[in-house]
């Protein structure tokens, strides 16, 4: 077995991996200023330059997410996050694993790539861990007055030491899964984990500067290979950018109704909680209408 053939599997499954997930990549911008009180905006222009989510007027977060890569001898079941597991300290601890597990039916050149490449490429799969409620946060900010435009947003990952700390604290849990006798027949016994983390370690899987290896502390290892599961959340929390009903503080006829409400990003994945909390609302709402 080569370097090359190693190099093409890891490669092949981070591209499954990240084409589902993303690259996390964060901006910040050079003039800002902060919303402290979300009744108290003076004119337009102001916003030209406010944070929204900034101050006391919110605060929006992403949890960080860090995953290890393990090749596995044998073809693994296709999986994208089936068994999860929720710690005392505050992190859940996931699976992605198998061909195709970014897929779907798309005829993305990304899914083309991937259908490519041979089955090998396939064996093995990440083991993550997600930082629940992360007490780091950021905040969103326009760019342009260009609606179309994308805004930038930082969300300041690991900024609270408690949140590094977890992820610490999850890496050392999936080193124990790893070793347990249940996984021993899905690692190469010379993958030592070392080595695992340092392949990781070197994957391109953010925009950020490489320290890690294997000399160094697990904290090195969160911060240079963080990435978002996408479940950002908390830009417009209730009490601070929407009253209990919803509606934007100190603006008439505007609701917010959607995932930025959220304190906390809900369980492993959010969706269902936003779509539940739209459909609340939204009977709710009319419920409320008809009777007036
Ligand atoms: C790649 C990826 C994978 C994910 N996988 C999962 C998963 O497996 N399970 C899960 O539970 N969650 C998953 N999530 C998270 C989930 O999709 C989000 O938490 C959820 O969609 C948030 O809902 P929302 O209504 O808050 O925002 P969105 O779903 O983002 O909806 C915002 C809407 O507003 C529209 N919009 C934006 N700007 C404007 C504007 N100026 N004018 C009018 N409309 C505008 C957008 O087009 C969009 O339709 C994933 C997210 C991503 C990005």
């Amino acid at each position: 077995m080569n370097l090359g053939w190693w190099w093409r599997l890891f490669a092949g499954a981070l591209a499954g991996f990240l084409f589902f997930h993303g690259f996390a990549a964060t901006e910040t911008a050079p003039n800002y200023s902060f919303m402290y009180d979300a009744t108290s905006a003076s004119t337009l222009s102001y916003y030209d330059y406010i944070i929204v989510g900034g101050g006391t007027a919110g605060c929006m977060s992403d949890n960080p997410m860090n995953a290890v890569f393990i090749p596995s001898p044998l073809p693994v079941e296709v999986s994208l996050i089936q068994v999860v597991g929720i710690t005392h300290f505050g992190s859940y601890i996931e699976a992605a694993s198998g061909e195709n597990f970014a897929g779907g039916a798309s005829s993305s050149p990304a899914v083309e790539y991937m259908n490519n490449l041979d089955e090998t490429t396939f064996r093995g799969g990440f083991i993550l861990e997600k930082v629940m409620g992360p007490i780091s946060t950021g905040h969103l900010e326009l760019r342009t007055r260009n609606p179309n435009d994308n805004p930038s947003v930082t969300f300041n990952y690991f900024k609270d030491p408690q949140d590094l700390q977890r992820c610490v604290q999850g890496i050392q849990t999936i080193e124990k899964i790893i070793e347990s006798k249940a996984f021993f027949r899905f690692r190469y016994e010379f993958l030592s984990w070392p080595i695992l983390l340092n392949m990781t370690a070197n994957a391109p899987l953010n925009l950020l500067p490489k320290h890690y290896n294997p000399s160094m502390p697990l904290e090195v290892f969160c911060k240079d290979t963080v990435m978002t599961i996408w479940h950002y959340h908390g830009g417009c929390q209730v009490g601070k950018v929407v009253d209990l009903d919803y509606k934007v503080l100190g603006v008439d006829a505007l609701r917010v109704i959607d995932g930025s409400t959220f304190n906390d990003s809900p369980g492993t994945n959010p969706q269902a909680t936003v779509m539940m909390l739209g459909r609340y609302m939204g009977v709710k709402i009319l419920s409320e209408r008809l009777a007036n």
